[in-house]
C-alpha cells in the first residue's frame, strides 16, 4: 500500500473531489481507504425501546486509492510515490521532490 495511516491525502474524483483529509484506516486486500470528514454516508437509525429517538448517523465510507492521492509531508504538493528499499527497509519517495515521505 502507498497510502498509510495518518497520512494527508487529497480527493481527485467523486462528489468529494478537491477535499483533503487524514487517512484513519487502511484496508490493503481491498485497496480501500477511510480519510476523515471524506465520503460520508447517512445511515438513518430507527427508534428502538431503548433509544427514543431515532436520527441520521453520519459515518465515513472507504473509497478506493484510486480516487485519492497523498500529499507530501515535505514539499505539500500531492504526488505520486514511489517504494524504495533503504536498509532493506521499504521506504516512500516522493516523485515531485524525491525525499524520503516517511523519515520524521
Ligand atoms: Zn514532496
Amino acid at each position: 500500500m502507498k497510502i498509510k495511516k495518518n497520512d494527508i491525502v487529497t480527493v481527485i474524483s467523486g462528489k468529494d473531489k478537491g477535499k483533503s483529509g487524514k487517512v484513519l484506516k487502511v484496508f490493503p486486500k481491498k485497496q480501500t481507504v477511510i480519510v476523515e470528514k471524506i465520503n460520508f454516508i447517512k445511515r438513518h437509525t430507527r427508534p428502538t425501546r431503548k433509544v427514543q429517538q431515532g436520527g441520521i448517523l453520519q459515518k465515513e465510507a472507504p473509497i478506493h486509492i484510486s480516487k485519492v492521492m497523498l500529499i507530501c509531508n515535505k514539499c505539500g504538493k500531492k504526488t505520486k510515490v514511489k517504494i524504495e528499499r533503504h536498509s532493506g527497509q521499504p521506504v516512500r519517495i516522493c516523485k515531485k521532490c524525491k525525499e524520503m515521505i516517511d523519515a520524521k
